[in-house]
Parts: structure tokens; sequence; C-alpha cells
């Protein structure tokens, strides 16, 4: 919805792949559950999975467009803000370690990710980022298009081996062969440092899903043909009671890091970005529209960060998991009933969508930084 505003559904359109629904198995490759997802869901906008780098560009792409091509500086490592009531000096180093010039602004937005510097600086008896005990290792694969080339696929359970997977590209072969991104999550007591780029070894989890060959997914096979793993620990951090100091403001992950089980962490940074363009547009570039835009917002992501630890819409397959003994099962029917799952994915729902039931949250976001209307 916020994207179609931007103007950037288009774009993001032709190079992502339009999923239709939700689908549910345990790890003998039985379905749980399944439902429509995005516009098929009859929701007002499509779910788009799309790689990483691509929303990158296309957001860069829209952002220069807007607003210039100064408008975006690469190769700052921010260190630190300084706030005053007139404005906020921003202190950066280069890639080598060498200080920059400080940049002076009205306000600063920290969107510096899971190991946010200025939250740091904000919350300084905080600590790093806690491990939940949860390893993913995640990686992505050529590969023919499986359920109808448009299903996002959670299956098995933690403590036997869960995997996630969907496709982010359409035709990346030329033969009809779509590009999936897959995380493969396991209960371990490892945790292991926190990095986009730190790899991982197939060796490592690989054994765990060599009996996965369904009649709808060679899982084995869809693993082993990825050119890069990379691993990473599932961590996220306890709800902040602020993410405002003066005029310098978090956002995204820096605000409300959440283990990602929900599907939901970037979804989040999208709405942060809405709801403080909408405030900035009703109060100007203040500290009112700061605390505006941090009353509407820390409350919805506090509640998704604790129900992502303890019932995320892959609670379904938890259930299914302890109710089986991990076994395969006659008919899911005498499992656990439609109407449960559908319970157990609806409440998670009514929680995500508290963040974008209000249009006036956002009235006035999507005409600020155009051209006619400069920040
Ligand atoms: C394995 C895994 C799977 C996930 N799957 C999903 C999913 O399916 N759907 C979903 O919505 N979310 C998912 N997430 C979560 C999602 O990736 C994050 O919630 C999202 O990227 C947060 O966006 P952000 O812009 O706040 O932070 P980031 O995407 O982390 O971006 C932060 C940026 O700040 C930069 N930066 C860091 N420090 C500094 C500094 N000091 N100075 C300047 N720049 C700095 C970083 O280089 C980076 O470019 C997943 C996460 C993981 C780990």
């Amino acid at each position: 919805m916020h994207l179609e505003r931007l103007g950037v559904l288009p774009a993001l359109q032709s190079t992502a792949v339009d999923i239709r629904e939700s689908v549910f198995f345990n790890r003998f490759g039985q379905l749980v559950y399944r439902e429509p997802a995005g516009l098929f869901a009859g929701n007002a906008g499509p779910q788009l999975s799309i790689h990483r780098g691509h929303l990158q560009q296309i957001l860069a792409a829209s952002v220069q467009a807007r607003l210039g091509d100064g408008a975006i500086a690469t190769g700052h490592q921010v260190l630190s803000v300084d706030t005053t009531d007139q404005g906020v000096s921003v202190h950066s180093c280069d890639p080598a370690g060498r200080a920059l010039p400080c940049v002076r602004g009205r306000l600063a937005i920290a969107c510096d990710g899971i190991h946010s510097a200025i939250r740091r600086q904000l919350n300084p008896g905080e600590g790093e980022p806690v491990y939940r005990g949860v390893q993913m290792w995640r990686g992505t694969t050529v590969f023919p298009p499986f359920l109808g080339g448009a299903s996002m696929v959670r299956a098995g359970w933690l403590s036997v081996g869960k995997l996630v997977l969907y496709p982010i590209r359409n035709n990346v072969d030329g033969r009809g062969g779509q590009l999936i991104n897959w995380v493969v999550e396991l209960n371990a007591e490892r945790p292991q440092e926190r990095d986009w780029s730190r790899t991982g070894l197939l060796s490592d989890f690989l054994p765990v899903f060599e009996s996965w060959v369904f009649d709808w997914l060679d899982v084995p096979a869809l693993l082993r043909g990825s050119a890069l793993v990379l691993e990473f620990p599932m961590v996220d951090q306890d709800p902040l009671d602020s993410w405002t100091l003066g005029r310098t403001a978090l956002l995204g992950d820096a605000a409300h890091p959440m283990v990602p089980r929900g599907s939901n962490g970037a979804g989040q940074a999208i709405v942060d970005c809405a709801v403080l363009a909408a405030c900035l547009a009703r109060h100007g570039l203040n500290e009112a529209a700061l605390q505006d835009y941090e009353s509407q917002r820390l409350p919805i992501a506090r509640d998704i960060i604790l129900t992502n630890r303890s019932q995320p819409p892959d609670a379904i397959l938890r259930e299914v998991h302890e109710r089986t003994g991990d076994k395969p099962f006659e008919r899911i029917e005498d499992v656990i009933s439609h109407d449960e799952m559908a319970g157990i994915a609806d409440a998670y729902r009514a929680i995500t969508r508290r963040a974008v039931a209000d249009p006036a949250r956002f009235a006035g976001f999507a005409g600020l930084g155009s051209p006619d209307r400069p920040i």
C-alpha cells in the first residue's frame, strides 16, 4: 500500500514474485494448512517476494528521482549523533576509520539495523542482541517452479528441522526456472556472531534434510543447488520504552529488532517510514513529529516482537509436531481442526493489521519529498 503510493509498485511487480498462498507442511511433506495471500486473500495490495538487493535498487532509484543524485551518500559509518533544541550533528567515519566531516540537520533518523550504533548510544546499558536458541542458514537456488510457482512454504519444526522457502524472481534462466529463497532453521545451543555475509556449511544442516524428498519438491537437491550459504543466529532485543531522544529517532530494526518468524521485519520498517513521513507532514521537522511517530508505532512493534517469540504463524507447525509426536498423520483433521489453525494465523494478523488499520496515520505521507514538496 505505502510502496504503491510512492509509485514504485510497477517496478516491484515487474521484478518480484506475486505470492498467491501461504502453505504449511510437516517434515514428511504432508499438507497441514493452506491459505490465500496478498490480493488473492482480498487484501488491498499484493504480497511480493523480492531479492533484498533488487528492492534496495528500486527504492534508491525512486529516492534519486525525487530528491536528486546527491540525496544518497554511501561509505559513511555513523558513530554518534548530538541532538540539541535547534538540530542534530551526525558524526561518522569512512570504511578505513577516518573521521568524515560532521553533517548537521534538523532531525536524525537512525535506521542502521539490528546492531544500531545510535540505539546503543541512546540505551548504553542494553547490550548486544539476544540469541533465541535457533540457528539459521540461508541460500538462493535456481530451481523449477513448485506448487504452481507462487507459494510461501513453511515446513517441519525447529527441533527436527524447519524450512521456509519462497520464489523471489521468475524465469531467471530463460527456461522458466525461479530463484528460490530458502531458510533452514534448527534449534541449537551455539550462538554465532550475526553478520549478513558469514558463510555457512551445507554439512552442518543437510543431513537433517536428506530424507525430505517429496512428490512436490526435492528439498536436498534445492539446498545443494545454492552457490552460497549464509549463516545467522536468530536474535532479537527486548522492546524499548522510547525510540527518540530530542531530535533523534530510531526506525526499522534499530527500533524493533524481531525474530524473523512472521515475515514482518521489513514490512514494519516500511510502515515506520510511512507513519514518520505523515507525522513530518503534519507537524513539520521537529520533536513533536518524532513523538507522534513513536506513540503510534512503538506499542504495535512491541506486541509484534513479543508475539514473534511465542505465537507467530508457524505455531501451527509446532502444534502438529507435538500432537503427532513427530509422526506422519492419516488425516490432518484428526490432529488439529482447520478452524484452530485459521485462528492461530488470524490472531497474528490481528496484531500486524493494527499497524495499517487507520488510513489517517498515513495522511500526507506520499507527497513529502516529492519535487514540489521538498523536505
Ligand atoms: C534470515 C533472515 C530472514 C528474514 N526474512 C524476512 C522476511 O522474509 N520478511 C521480512 O519482512 N523480514 C525478514 N527478515 C528481517 C529483515 O531482514 C529486517 O527486519 C529488515 O532488513 C530491517 O530493515 P532495516 O532497514 O531496519 O535494517 P537493515 O536491512 O539491517 O539495514 C540497515 C542498514 O544500515 C547500515 N548500517 C549499519 N550500521 C551502520 C552505521 N553505523 N552507519 C551507517 N550505516 C549503517 C547497514 O549496512 C544496512 O545497510 C529476515 C531476517 C533474517 C536474518
